[in-house]
């Protein structure tokens, strides 16, 4: 029997694709937020979910320690622009699906009190803290803006607040985490959701296993547009 392995953060990308899965006949038999276990089980038994941080959705399915995998736009992008990325070669994952979970975008703010479009314009240089240093390299790049990038792992919203930074490129949903802190988003940079990421050979080696799933996955996305 092909093994699956489905890999997923915890938190919002799992539980919005508990849904989806639940449409392709997937049961995930345990709860993240309960158990200390990283392998879950599911009611098919072979197909398992493995739980790993949300930046390392990409890397897990790339070198097959997943087949296949959950990820937010921000994440798989970022993760094409660095290291580990196809480069000039092409994607080092597939994206078949857009699966239009966890909605957000990729936004740059600053301080209510700086004047970013003077800066930008005036050809100063900017500093800027963020954890899509990638992303936001290419960005102010294509913009022709000047920047120096510091690199956080989390709490941007704290950057400008304390002189660290003059902005910051982070993820915006309803934009109250910026407004509790004071900052005002002066640039969009990216719609982001959640996409099915596949890693290349197991799309070959497991297709017959793999297109069930996508096209259950495919056929509730299409059941949830037409009832929206
Ligand atoms: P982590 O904090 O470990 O990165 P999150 O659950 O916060 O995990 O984010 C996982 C993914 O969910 C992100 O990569 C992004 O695509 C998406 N996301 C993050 N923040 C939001 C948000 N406020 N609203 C909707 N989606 C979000
Ligand atoms: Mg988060």
């Amino acid at each position: 029997m092909t093994q699956l392995t489905l890999a997923l953060s915890k938190g919002r990308i799992f539980d919005d694709t508990l849904p989806l899965l639940r449409a392709a006949g997937i049961e995930v038999l345990e709860d993240p937020e309960k158990t200390r276990k990283l392998i879950l089980p599911t009611n098919q038994p072979d197909v398992r979910v493995v739980l790993v941080r949300a930046s390392d959705v990409p890397t897990y399915v790339q070198f097959g320690g997943a087949d296949v995998g959950v990820a937010g736009l921000d994440v798989v992008l970022e993760h094409e622009l660095g290291p580990y990325g196809g480069g000039e070669g092409g994607a080092s994952l597939l994206r078949p699906i857009d699966l239009g979970i966890a909605r957000c975008r990729l936004s740059v703010a600053t301080r209510a009190d700086f004047d970013y479009a003077a800066a930008v314009r005036q050809g100063a240089r900017i500093r800027v803290a963020t954890k899509y240093t990638q992303l936001a390299r290419q960005h102010f790049a294509d913009k022709g803006v000047h920047v120096d990038l510091i690199k956080l792992y989390g709490s941007m919203e704290l950057a400008p607040l304390t002189g660290l930074a003059d902005a910051i490129v982070d993820l915006v949903s309803t934009g109250s985490t910026l407004k509790a802190n004071h900052l005002v988003e002066v640039e969009d940079i990216l719609p982001v959701s959640a996409h099915l990421v596949v890693n290349p050979g197991a799309a070959k080696l497991k297709r017959v296993r793999l297109q069930p799933l996508m096209d259950a996955f495919r056929r509730a996305l299409a059941a949830s547009t037409a009832n929206a």
